[in-house]
């Protein structure tokens, strides 16, 4: 009877087979040529190739040979709508012509000329850039229209967390990003609503920033998140006019303030938490506030205590800010940077080992995204009983070579461009490079005729 039941094998949705599947649960698994398989959106088992191949018959089967498992990246702060300033602020600053702050100057007034139509189209050029580097899951700031980027991720099938931009002070901010607010009180629970359901998307409460929302919205937004069980996306401890603000109003800095008044909890997720102080983090800790390190544009803005911040266990994940301001939204690059910004922060105390390494930042930005992301038990490992957000990257090419221990091989020597192919949800998204959920040729049709459009109206308003 067992020999027979041996022989019958289990048909499942998807098996990936042959790859050097790396976990990063707790034991800090590695299955070398190994295979994963997948039944609907799930992971439901992992183990070596050969015993794959009697266990299980698949609708599709995925060869990863010469390939390295891994989870998808979580991009833990990202603004969808800005994919088309892509290197236009470079552009700017060559010319000796860039202004401070640049959320001000330049990155609001962009959001402000966009239409519906355009933040589509921004969406499906982020995410696809997203998945193409090992992305599958995204936290929006918050920006304009944001239906429109729930649209493009649940067509192009990625996992996100949308949010809407509330603005509601005047101060130099232009109509169109501005609202009264009891409508961005209405807008935010109605967007909340709307995406309730949705298997893969969703929308997160956003507070775009400390100097241009009033204290009534704050407090609206935070009895929000209690009544929807819904986190707030915002940045804090950003740059150093939010704490020259902070300080100059309410004698405190910016983590202490919202404290005082009762608006910091475990539903606040703080984009970028680069000038914290230590009783600061310290309330991160007491308050499991939890925050994103983007390291790519962080080190313009101060010293941020990355390390202080894991140590103390607080919930971090990376990010890239989006394409606005240092145009990659790969992760390979942004767990770099933050390898090296941490070790020029922290110096160099030992004589063999870095602060940190390649391979605990990623870590970190696998497991503490999806402790940001509020998803730690369904993705940011290979665990049977996740979600199925798997990525393959390749491992041959010419710099990869010799490939021989696929944790060092993703860690040090792998980027965005050697990811092969992308599973999100148990479906493939994109095989051998080729986004396979949908055609984006028309999009970008449509945005090499809008983007001129787009920049005079952007060129105009920052004039
Ligand atoms: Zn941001």
């Amino acid at each position: 009877m067992s020999q027979v039941a041996s022989q019958v094998r289990q048909s499942i949705s998807l098996l990936i087979l042959n790859a050097d599947v790396v976990c990063f649960d707790d034991a800090d698994r590695v299955e070398r040529r190994g295979a994963i398989a997948v039944d609907g959106n799930t992971i439901i088992w992992i183990g070596s190739a050969e015993e794959a191949a009697t266990l299980y018959t698949a609708e599709q089967t995925i060869d990863a040979s010469s390939m390295i498992a891994m989870p998808g990246f979580i991009d833990c702060h990202v603004h969808t709508a800005q994919q088309f300033l892509h290197g236009k602020l470079p552009s700017v600053r060559r010319k000796g012509e860039l202004r401070a702050p640049m959320w001000q100057r330049y990155l609001i007034p962009f959001e402000s000329g966009l239409e519906p139509e355009d933040v589509y189209a921004s969406g499906l050029a982020a995410y696809s850039a997203m998945i193409s580097s090992g992305t599958t899951c995204f936290l929006e700031a918050g920006g304009p229209f944001p239906d429109e980027m729930g649209r493009a991720a649940n067509d192009i099938g990625i996992r996100g967390r949308i949010a809407m931009a509330t603005v509601d002070v005047e101060d130099d901010i232009p109509p169109q990003s501005r609202m009264t607010t009891a409508e961005a009180l209405r807008r935010s629970e109605e967007l909340v609503l709307r995406w309730k359901e949705h298997p893969r998307v969703n929308a997160w409460l956003s507070l775009r920033q400390l100097m241009v929302n009033t204290e009534e919205l704050r407090f609206g937004i935070r009895d929000l998140s209690h009544a929807l069980d819904t986190p707030i996306h915002t940045h804090l401890a950003e740059g150093t006019y939010e704490v020259d603000f902070s300080i100059r109003k309410w004698n405190m800095r910016s983590t202490e303030y919202l404290e005082s008044i009762g608006c910091l909890d475990h539903y606040v997720h703080a984009a970028h938490s680069v000038l914290l102080s230590l009783n600061e983090m310290d309330l991160y800790a007491k308050r499991n506030v939890s925050a994103c390190h983007c390291s790519l544009n962080n080190y313009t803005m101060g010293r941020p205590r990355v390390l202080e911040m894991m140590r103390r266990g607080i919930a971090m994940g990376l990010g890239t800010d989006g394409a606005a301001t240092r145009t990659s939204l790969d992760m390979f690059q942004v767990v770099h940077g933050a390898v090296l910004g941490q070790q020029a922060v922290n110096g160099t105390p030992y004589h063999v080992d870095p602060p940190v390494t390649c391979e605990q930042m990623l870590k970190q930005a696998f497991r503490g995204g999806a402790r940001a992301a509020r998803l730690e038990r369904e993705i940011g490992t290979l665990e049977v009983g996740k979600k199925a957000d798997i990525v393959l990257v390749s491992t041959s090419d010419y710099d990869q070579f010799p490939a021989l221990d696929p944790v060092i091989t993703l860690a040090e020597s792998s980027v965005g461009r050697d990811v092969h192919t992308v599973v999100v949800d148990g479906r493939i998204v994109m095989q051998n490079r080729k986004l396979l959920t949908m055609d984006l040729e028309p999009m970008r049709e449509r945005v090499a005729v809008q983007y001129k459009t787009i920049m005079e109206r952007f060129d105009r308003a920052i004039a």
